[in-house]
């Protein structure tokens, strides 16, 4: 029987390979001498069909069974067949099962609602986005890598999954491999046990795209790099569009080989910086907009929202479990969305949320990471390379903290609410212009908000 086949399978190509490519098979018919096999993907199909068919045929005549030839396919977009549906693909936004994907060769599951549709943009994450939607456009490759950055909980899988989901769309033939740097570690280091790595490095310079998601992962692993690096540069000269992310910049990867910091650097790095009001606001009414169809007669209190994105910084994650609680308390105990019920509901996270960046952190990281002594930060000197970083610590004052604008001026030795003001104005205006301070800015803030 094919169950017994399968077993002795499994010890001649080992089980990294049985896992990726026999135990998906499904023995569809035997006739004639025909064995046809049903497979997920058309991407399986060829692999398999190049690389076991013939082991696959050989076991089946020791067991007794007359083979001329093995076959694979994959079952039609109509089918209906729970085979048609690939192990990844859930359901798609309306609810439909979703066409049966043969283009993406997973090795992490993509998430069906990461599109680009579900995905709001706003000032922190645009470049981000705009970077994505260019690589999704399948065109010639113009940048490679896209290097994808931020904070956690800021997008990054989202837009990697809403990259492959449009790539799939549009050029169904593309192979795309998305999984995260774990996984690919993982995959490694059972191939080497398994004696496979000639396998392994054939599959992944196969893809026509691959994306890694947190990247930084492998840092300090160090025969995963050196694996990692080689597929790379095999993949850009082959011109095959590579997507990177990770919580951090290429340069601030610990731990991480210099020859690959500047391979990741040669492309287009990007980061996605951390939600403002605005951001936080869109998506919270488009989450909301989805709620409502599903508590249909449930009511929400005017300025429920604004509440929400203003007292919940710390990342989109949080805001949508956060209204995914609202939405399920207030239907069950069928009651509006007040402002009451929010504060009730939604308390230990508005008080985690609240349990922020003081401004002695704030004045005490900025005075590190520009090498002034932290008593200069309340002093009077007005030397530039005093003054500017001091002006920084005003403005993470002001937009990580929800001290008034007199308040900071107290902690910053007495100073009056007008150069508090000039202070974040001046950072606003300039960071607008000069790059370095508008990384030196985000990186401050990630700290602090760590
Ligand atoms: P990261 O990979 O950066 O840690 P994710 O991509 O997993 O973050 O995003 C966390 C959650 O927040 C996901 O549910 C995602 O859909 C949501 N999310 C993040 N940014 C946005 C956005 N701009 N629009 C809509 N949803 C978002
Ligand atoms: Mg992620």
């Amino acid at each position: 029987s094919w169950g017994r086949i399968r077993n002795e399978l499994l010890k001649s190509v080992g089980k990294s390979n049985f896992t990726n490519w026999i135990e998906p098979l499904k023995l569809d018919t035997f006739e004639n001498g025909i064995a046809r096999f049903e497979v997920p993907t058309k991407f399986m199909r060829d692999w398999v069909s190049r690389n076991f068919a013939e082991q696959i045929r050989q076991h089946l005549e020791k067991a007794g069974e007359n083979v001329a030839r093995v076959e694979f396919h994959v079952p039609s977009r109509s089918a209906t067949s729970p085979a048609a549906v690939t192990e990844r693909s859930s359901k798609s936004k309306t609810g439909a099962p979703r066409a049966p994907d043969d283009s993406v060769l997973t090795a992490a599951p993509l998430e069906a609602r990461f599109t680009f549709d579900t995905f709001v943009v706003g000032k922190p994450n645009e470049l981000a986005h705009a970077a994505a939607r260019r690589v999704a456009e399948g065109g010639p490759v113009t940048f490679n890598p896209l290097f994808l950055y931020g904070g956690v909980g800021l997008g990054k899988t989202h837009l990697m999954h809403a990259i492959a989901h449009e790539l799939q769309t549009r050029q169904s033939e593309l192979r795309v491999l998305y999984l995260s740097a774990e996984q690919f570690m993982y995959r490694f280091v059972q191939a080497l046990r398994e004696k496979e790595i000639m396998g392994f490095k054939e599959m992944f310079r196969s893809v026509d795209v691959l994306m890694v998601d947190d990247v930084q992962f492998i840092a300090g692993k160090e025969s995963t790099q050196e694996e990692f690096f080689h597929t790379f540069n095999a993949l850009v000269d082959q011109n095959k569009q590579i997507v990177i992310s990770a919580d951090r910049a290429p340069g601030e990867i610990k731990d991480l080989e210099e020859r690959i910091r500047s391979r990741l650097q040669c492309g287009l790095v990007v980061d996605l910086h951390p939600t403002d009001y605005e951001l936080r606001l869109g998506i919270l009414q488009q989450k909301a907009e989805l709620y409502r169809s599903q508590y249909p007669g449930l009511k929400m209190a005017p300025g429920v929202m604004e509440f929400v994105a203003h007292r919940i910084t710390t990342n989109v994650r949080v805001l949508e479990g956060a209204l995914t609680r609202l939405f399920a308390f207030a239907s069950l105990v069928g009651r509006e969305i007040t402002l009451d019920l929010v504060q009730d509901c939604l308390a230990d996270i508005i008080r985690a949320s609240d349990r922020k960046v003081t401004i002695e952190e704030i004045q005490r990281k900025v005075a590190e990471h520009y090498n002034i002594r932290l008593a200069d930060m309340i002093g009077p000197k007005r030397v530039r390379t005093i003054a500017r970083p001091r002006q920084v610590a005003m403005f993470l004052a002001k937009s990580l903290t929800t001290r008034s604008l007199p308040e900071i001026g107290r902690r910053f030795g007495g100073r009056d609410h007008t150069t508090i003001m000039h202070g974040v104005r001046k950072i606003e205006e300039l960071k607008a212009t000069d790059s370095q301070l508008a990384d030196d800015l985000n990186m401050l803030q990630r700290l602090l908000e760590a």
